[in-house]
């Protein structure tokens, strides 16, 4: 079978349309369940009509496009066309709109593909109007119980309930998308970065062999409050004195093992500037793709904590906030990735993802792999979010050649 080529100058055009259609200088206004949102999956839809193959949506509103194969099941591929409000024209977008093209590109060939091919845009992965991500993909897997979600209100007061029925979604019937992924051989996201590692390796293209774990806590330091003058240094219990030892330790031992520590709040309590403080309050957010690493990590800080505790005369208390664990994606589509990126002429990077993306919950039930291209200057969630056009393209050849590879393959399992 000559596999066909995916066309990444045909998605250069499309992806500039969809900016024109649903975004403008203030930035892509797509947010989930909005009528910009609406606009752009009818504009995919009539795309996909051109194509003759079936669009339907399913009970999470995940829209789904096939184009049957030769053999029974599929291979999907796909990502979200939803942005946060003055998004960037490519997070998401680049991942359905080259599914698009893949479908074009074998719609257009003489023969069917092995195994069906699925599109897939999931709804609200980036949760930006009820604060919670990856709706579509996390209720087709089973992961989440989309009643959850009902009593959730956005700014205005509208429930998610009544905004998702506003587009045809009922959350009491919502978890029937499970049988969306009934069939599915394997799962294929292009993505833009959104963070500047990949532009640094100079390479145009990244294989992600998967996406960290989290450990979010707040630790709250109970000290001694005095007074900023009449305190001598080495009789005082100060908790933001230990708190800063404590952002060092963790930033160092973070940088030894690979991972990242992140302090994104910082509060001294009660606040005032004579006052040598009685709490403080700090959130550490540790994230490393391996589970032993991260495990090791989160010991290693809770170690540090403790002696610098000890010896500021500190008392540490830990309040769990949010945790998950690293998912790694399949190996076989990991090699089948490599190897794409080989046939198209480059060297991929190799690395893991440090975002969540719905390829993270798809990747629990389905052989799932995905690929980057560069963040200029590792931008998102910004109108000034950017990629080489001939990045781009060619993410979206190694794309069309890990598609094929991948058809065949799970043509292979049957
Ligand atoms: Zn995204």
């Amino acid at each position: 079978v000559s596999a066909p080529v995916a066309d990444g100058r045909r998605v250069v055009s499309d992806l500039r349309e969809l900016a024109r259609l649903t975004g403008g200088p203030g930035g892509a206004g797509r947010v989930a369940w909005s009528d910009g949102w609406r606009r752009a999956r009818q504009w995919l839809t009539e795309q996909l009509a051109e194509l003759s193959c079936e669009v339907t949506t399913d009970p999470a509103g995940n829209l789904l496009a096939d184009l049957p194969g030769e053999a029974g099941g599929f291979v999907m591929v796909g990502s979200h066309i939803d942005s946060v409000p003055a998004g960037g024209w490519l997070d998401g977008v680049l991942g359905v709109l080259s599914a698009l093209e893949v479908l074009r590109a074998w719609a257009e060939a003489s023969e069917p593909p092995p195994v069906g091919l699925r599109l897939v845009d999931w709804a609200d992965e980036e949760g930006a109007r009820y604060g919670r991500s990856l709706f579509g993909s996390s209720t087709a897997t089973g992961l989440l119980d989309p009643m959850d979600y009902a009593l959730l209100v956005d700014v205005d007061g509208v429930s998610f309930a009544e905004a998702a029925s506003e587009c045809g979604v009922d959350l009491a019937t919502a978890s029937g998308a499970r049988r969306s992924l009934d069939g599915a051989h394997a799962y294929l996201e292009l993505h833009i970065e959104q963070g500047p590692v990949l532009e640094r390796t100079g390479r145009r293209v990244a294989v992600v062999t998967g996406t960290a774990g989290v450990r979010r806590r707040t630790l709250h330091l109970t000290g001694e409050a005095a007074h900023a003058g009449a305190a001598p240094m080495d009789m005082r219990r100060d908790p933001v004195l230990a708190a800063g030892r404590i952002v060092g330790a963790a930033a160092d031992l973070a940088v030894e093992r690979g991972g990242t520590a992140t302090f994104g709040s910082i509060a001294a309590h009660p606040g005032i500037v004579t006052i040598v403080a009685e709490r403080c309050d700090v959130v550490i957010d540790l994230r490393h793709p391996q589970i032993d690493a991260l495990s090791g990590l989160v010991d290693e800080v809770d170690t540090a904590v403790a002696n610098i505790c000890n010896d500021a005369g500190v008392r540490a208390e830990f309040e769990p906030q949010w945790s998950i664990d690293p998912i790694p994606f399949d190996p076989r589509l990991i090699d089948l990735a490599r190897a794409a990126c080989t046939h198209a002429g480059l060297e991929p990077a190799v690395m893991a993802s440090g975002a969540l993306h719905d390829a993270a919950p798809v990747a629990e039930l389905v052989p799932t792999v995905m690929l980057f291209t560069p963040s200029r200057r590792g931008i998102s969630h910004s109108p000034t979010e950017d990629t080489d056009e001939a990045d781009l393209i060619a993410g979206v050849k190694v794309l069309g050649a890990l598609a094929s590879s991948t058809l065949e393959w799970a043509a292979r399992q049957q």
